[in-house]
């Protein structure tokens, strides 16, 4: 039997608001332990919650670039369960009446095809207080930090449309790009600001009922995300071609082992209405005044960088999926850069040379004119590719300017016909039998010595130049 996966994601995305949900204390959950409590997020009986308005706004304006109907009224429940990091008993949830409802994102399929995926609800809610479990020493202790208490997050619940790990990851990495556009969250997984859960089963390929599903949590990345979920249909697909059921709980995703072990389920009681919160009535005039703080988003973004820049379809899509990258792109083609070289410099270099370094470009000092300037020295063939590529990663590390950092380094680019002449001549003489070897028919001996010669001139000779040269002198 052929099986086919029905994944849903649950996303806790983390608002970056100044204050906390309820409260006023700071939403900075990484200070020093239990500095931003007060009697709301401790909750203490006969505290007081106050909804803050920022959080909300910036909820909405999340709910918006989803393409989610925000409703007219919605509410908290109390979500009741038992656990230490919630000393009182229930979480503030919103799950009878939810902020917003049916929304969708467009995805590029496994096989570049568009994929609508659909969100079935977002929701607020307060986050609960963070366990710090000390296993070292006699007597292991865990203990209860309350900074994150009460911070700002919406759950976004997709419909459980995606059938491969490719979309689930496609799913979240778009996501993220449309939340960091409306600048209401942070969208780390790896800082924890994003926290995605996994809904995995399988059912027979053609059917469209829903069979048990396991929960996977503890993904800390998006590559995490689609090796967890690749990982589970295996296991779900071995259990049942033995045979065996699958049974309904809650997996961790190990990252060391790659693998998912069950988890010792929480209990969880029910949702009922909160009587200290009143409910969130939203109207037309004040939700447009929101709409109207939505930024260009990345699909008309994509468009307008196909006819204004002349990028194609998938260079203007890498081009505008986060925001920062797009904006450097713009400010780049602005600053005089031909747009498809940058476009091809920004996805083929800079962005891994970033990915690297853990960086994001605002915590680099490189700017979208030095990197205008750079290409510029590439265009004029003053520079070599290979030169650029290391002048680039010196952009990100100091503020002086290409050209500077060209002189300082002697990556000048060698255009002299006599100075390459007589390198090539130093280069066959000391590789006498290979250069037998090509006249003897090997032709692949050309890429090798050329590959010799351009190690020879510390890689500053013109490519082009150079093989023009060694091919004519070999014959
Ligand atoms: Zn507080």
């Amino acid at each position: 039997m052929k099986y086919e996966a029905v994944i849903g994601l649950e996303i806790h995305v983390q608002l970056n608001a100044a204050t906390k949900l309820f409260c006023d204390c700071p939403n900075r959950p990484g200070d020093e332990p239990n500095r931003n409590t007060c009697p709301v997020c401790l909750w203490f009986p006969g505290a007081f919650p106050r909804l803050s308005r920022e959080a909300l706004e910036k909820a909405v304006l999340a709910c918006l670039a989803l393409n989610c109907t925000i409703q007219p009224v919605s509410a908290f429940d109390q979500k009741v369960y038992y656990y230490p990091d919630l000393p009182k008993g229930f979480q503030l949830s919103q799950h009878h009446k939810p902020l917003a409802r049916n929304g969708w994102i467009d995805i590029a399929g496994e096989n570049g095809e568009p994929r609508r995926l659909r969100i079935h609800h977002i929701h607020l809610e307060e986050d609960v207080a963070k366990l710090v479990h000390e296993t070292e020493g006699r007597t292991p202790i865990s203990l209860v930090d309350f900074n994150r208490a009460g911070t700002p997050l919406i759950e976004i619940v997709s419909e459980p449309d995606m059938r491969s790990p490719h979309e689930a990851m496609e799913y979240v990495k778009t996501l993220r790009g449309q939340l960091r556009y409306t600048g209401s969250a942070e969208c780390s997984m790896e800082k924890g600001t994003m926290r995605v859960d996994a809904n995995i089963s399988l059912r027979q390929e053609g059917s469209s009922g829903f069979n048990t599903k396991v929960e996977v949590k503890n993904m800390n990345s998006i590559r995490n995300v689609g090796d967890a979920i690749a990982y589970e249909i295996r296991r779900q697909t071995e259990c049942l071609e033995k045979g065996e059921p699958i049974v309904l709980h809650t997996r961790l995703w190990d990252p060391d082992k790659r693998a998912t072990a069950p988890m010792r389920g929480k209990f969880s009681g029910p949702c009922i209405p909160d009587p200290s919160v009143a409910s969130i009535v939203i109207n037309e005039e004040w939700l447009n005044e929101i709409r109207g703080m939505l930024p260009e988003m990345p699909d008309r973004k994509a468009a307008r960088f196909s006819g204004d820049y002349g990028l194609t379809p998938d260079e203007a899509a890498a081009m505008s999926l986060e925001r920062d990258i797009s904006d450097f792109f713009e400010a780049a083609a602005k600053s005089g850069a031909a747009p498809r070289k940058a476009a091809n410099w920004i996805a083929v270099h800079l962005a891994p040379a970033l990915r690297d370094r853990g960086a994001a470009l605002a915590e680099t000092p490189l700017s979208a004119e030095r990197f205008a300037a750079l290409l510029s020295l590439l265009e004029k063939e003053i520079i070599n590719p290979q030169s650029a590529k290391e002048v680039l990663l010196q952009l990100l590390a100091t503020d002086e300017s290409p050209e500077k950092i060209v002189e300082k380094g002697g990556y000048g680019q060698v255009s002299d016909a006599v100075e390459l002449d007589a390198l090539i001549d130093r280069v066959i003489g000391e590789h006498p039998a290979d250069v037998a070897d090509y006249r003897k028919g090997n032709a692949k001996v050309l890429g090798f010595l050329m590959g010799i010669a351009m190690k020879a001139s510390k890689g500053k000779a013109n490519p082009k130049l150079l093989r023009e040269i060694l091919a004519k002198r070999l014959g």
